[in-house]
Formats: structure tokens, sequence, C-alpha cells
């Protein structure tokens, strides 16, 4: 199938062969057929599968057929809600990209900015607005944004605006609204809470699902590390440095643990940057810059900040520390192996991990394979401790002091790496070997 079988206008196919796409992801041919007739839809999507492109097309030729040309000032007649910066500002060039050969004006708002140019651009009048929650209350309550003439509005990662905390923001924002309008809600898990706020919102809505939400890409290869916890940080150097990776995203669990790891690696002499919510934007946008230009080889960040990060083709992905929530798992594999690109992840998981990683192999539904580094095997005589698993997904668990191993068990109820984890070989070679006996 083409993108000329969807029936979008010159403009938008002009735009989408200078980008280089030759065919529609799934997510594409799905969601704009619908989205073109007016339907609201409810879309199972999480990035990586084109879904931006899925909504923004279909949005774009929506505006300019119902555009009234000469009358008045314009007025803002499409809203984006996104849950975080990055992902606004993604989807901002998603819209100047796509958008590029009409005569449409988008921008886009989000805190950790100063506000008054933000005020400028919405006064010199937009049709697209594209904005994280908090910022755009900011500017309703300083009058700088009319959102009564919105005629489209999509919320993107809606589970994870409500992980956030914003469903009350969100509630503010849907009352500014028309209430006749076309609502496209996207969202990669359904819970409870995801599917009442969806049942409020759409009208008849077009329901599309690609690669299901807990299905891991067909084309990660993953495969888990174990490790002692407290070698983590060696063994990663270790890999980065003997595979000689260039660029390798890193997760963590807090945003304490993501500094620490980031500096420890400069120490080691791996350029490294940390990306995580207390950073200021200039310092986000400025390590992401860096890290898509090749200026720093590792790019550690938690998970809320990595949401959405569009970076194409990344080769490597790494769990330094498994999530607490199992499918975290899968939006942070998703970094990688991205629109028809292999990708390699791989998780350093140590003995306190087992039971995080027992969820997430029942989640995507397969056991995925150990290998043992040698000289990194583990010491099967450290006994798990408990990881805090916190109240909220940013919130920094206590960690332990670095350096210090606990004293070995002596009947541990949980043996943890079962098996021959060094594959019964020597501590020499360096080299990972692949060995199905490791963590269960
Ligand atoms: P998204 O899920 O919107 O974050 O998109 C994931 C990545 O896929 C982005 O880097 C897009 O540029 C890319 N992409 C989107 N649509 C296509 C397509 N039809 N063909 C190839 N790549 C695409």
């Amino acid at each position: 199938m083409s993108f000329e079988s969807l029936g979008l206008r010159a403009e938008l196919l002009r735009a989408v062969s200078e980008k280089g796409y030759s065919e529609p992801t799934p997510i594409q041919r799905q969601a704009i057929p619908p989205i073109l007739e007016g339907r609201d839809l409810m879309g199972g999507a999480q990035t990586g599968t084109g879904k931006t492109a899925g909504f923004t097309l279909p949005l774009l030729q929506r505006l300019m057929s119902s555009e009234k040309p000469g009358k008045g000032r314009r007025a803002i007649r499409a809203l984006v809600l996104t849950p975080t910066r990055e992902l606004a500002a993604q989807v901002g060039e998603s819209v100047d990209i796509y958008g590029k050969h009409l005569p449409l004006k988008a921008t886009v708002i989000f805190g950790g900015v100063k506000i008054n140019p933000q005020i400028q651009k919405l006064r010199n009048g937009i049709d697209i607005l594209v904005a994280t929650p908090g910022r755009l209350l900011d500017h309703v309550g300083q009058n700088t944004v009319d959102l009564s003439r919105v005629e489209i509005l999509v919320l993107d990662e809606a589970d994870r605006m409500l992980d956030m905390g914003f469903i009350r923001d969100i509630r503010k924002v849907l009352a500014l609204l028309p209430k006749h309008k076309q609502t496209l809600f996207f969202s990669a898990t359904f819970s409870d809470e995801i599917k009442r706020l969806a049942n409020e919102l759409l009208n008849s809505p077009a329901l599309i699902e690609v690669a299901r939400r807990n299905t891991a890409s067909e084309l990660v290869n993953q495969v888990v590390h174990p490790v002692d916890r407290d070698r983590k940080r060696e063994l990663l150097s270790f890999l980065v440095g003997s595979n000689n990776w260039k660029q390798v995203l890193v997760f963590n669990r807090t945003k304490h643990g993501a500094n620490r790891l980031s500096e420890q690696l400069n120490t080691d002499g791996i350029t490294a940057a940390a990306i995580h919510g207390n950073k200021s934007q200039g310092a986000r946008t400025r390590a992401l810059a860096d890290f898509k230009s090749g200026k720093v080889r590792v790019l550690v960040a938690t998970d809320i900040a990595a949401r959405g990060l569009d970076i194409n083709q990344l080769p490597h992905v790494v769990n330094y520390e498994l999530p607490h929530v199992a499918e975290d798992y899968i939006h942070r594999i998703g970094r990688t192996g991205r629109a028809g690109n292999e990708g390699e992840a791989m998780s350093l998981v140590c003995v306190d991990e087992l039971g995080l990683l027992r969820d997430i192999e029942r989640l995507v539904k397969r056991e995925i394979p150990k290998v043992v580094v040698d000289d990194f095997a583990p010491d099967l005589s450290i006994k798990p401790e408990p990881i805090n698993r916190g109240r909220g997904r940013q919130q920094a668990a206590p960690r332990k002091p670095a350096g210090k191993k606990p004293a070995p068990a002596r009947n541990s109820q949980r043996p943890a790496f079962k098996g021959r984890p060094n594959g019964g070989q020597g501590r020499s070679g360096n080299r990972a070997r692949s060995s199905s006996q490791g963590a269960r």
C-alpha cells in the first residue's frame, strides 16, 4: 500500500517522500483513513510505530479542508497534548516537516523555558498548538491562549499523562474546548482509568491497535547479562568500551542514579550525559543534541525523560536497572529497532531484580536469553535485597552505598542465578557468551 492510496493531498505526499518514507507503517495505514473521514480515534500504539505521522498527516489535511481563507486572524484549530517536553518538541518537529508545503502555522509550548517568547508566538496567530498540560494552563491563566475554536484534539501518550498526574490539568483543558470536535486518543496501555477517560471523550471512535501492547518489538534482540549489583557500572563501561559502541541509551530508575552513573562513566573515559526531569530544559536539549551528534556516547535516562525520545536507528539500549513497572521495559526497548532497523536491548540484572525480570518475561511472554559476560559472573552467594519501589515512578529510591558487598547469605531462600553462570570456564577472554541457565 502507498501513501497515495490513503487519499492524502499532494503537498503532504511531497513532504512524506522528501522525508524518505516509501510506504506507510501499519498504524498509518489504519489511522489515516478514519481520521480523514472526521472520525474520533482510539489508538493503541507506542512510539516507534510511526504514530506521530499517523495523526499529523490527516490532521494537517483536515485543517486544510476546513480552512476559510482570508477570514480574520488565525485561531488555534488543532491542539496536541503530550506528557513530556521532549515529546512535544518532537511532535512539533513532525508537524513542521509534514506541513512544510502547507500554509499552516504551528507552535510548541512547554514548561522549563521562558513564557514570553511563547506568548509572542501565540499572539502572532497559529493553527496548531502542541503543548504539555501544565504550561498550557499557565497560558490559560494569563489569558494568552484561546482554545474556543479547536476542531481537533489529540491526546498523545494518554497513559503516560495520567501516570504523571496530569489528569486534573487535562480535565481543566478539556473544559475550555468546544464540545463538538474530533478527538484522537493514543495510549500504549489501557488501564481502567484510561478506558474511563476515553469513554468520556470519544464518540463512536475507530479502534486501532498495532504491535499489541504487550508484544516486544520483533526487531529487538533482547538479552540479560546477570551481574552483581555493585559491578554493573564496571560491566557497562566494559561493554561500551570493548564493543566500541558509539551511541547507547542507558536506563536508570532514579534521577539521582542517572546523574551518578553518567558522572562515573565520564570518569571511566566514556563520554556520557544524563537526562531526567530535574534537569533544566536547556540541559535536556543539550544532552539530547550532544547524544544525537555523537559528542556523547552514552545517554543515561529515567523512564519518563526517555519517553517518546525519537532517536533514529538507535543500535543499543541498556537497562542498567530493570523498571518497577514491567510495561516500561517494552517502552524502553522500543527505543531501539525502530521503523525497520534492528536493535539490541541488554539488561544488566542483579540478584535483587529477579522478581522484576520474572514480571517482564511474563509480560513479553518469553524467556529472555541470559548471557554471562566473562569476568562478570555473579557471585552466587550474594543474597537478594528488597528494592524500594517508592510511590511514584520518578521518586528516587534510596540506594545502597556503592562498593560495599553485602555479607554472603548462608541459607538464602532464593538461590538467584542458577546453573553455571560463568559457563564453567576460566575468567579470561572477556567475551560474552550465551548461557541458557542464567537468571530464571
Ligand atoms: P513515531 O512512532 O511517530 O515516534 O515514529 C517513529 C519513527 O519512525 C520516526 O523516526 C519516524 O520518522 C519514522 N517513521 C514514521 N513513519 C515512517 C514511514 N512510513 N516509513 C519509515 N519511517 C517512518
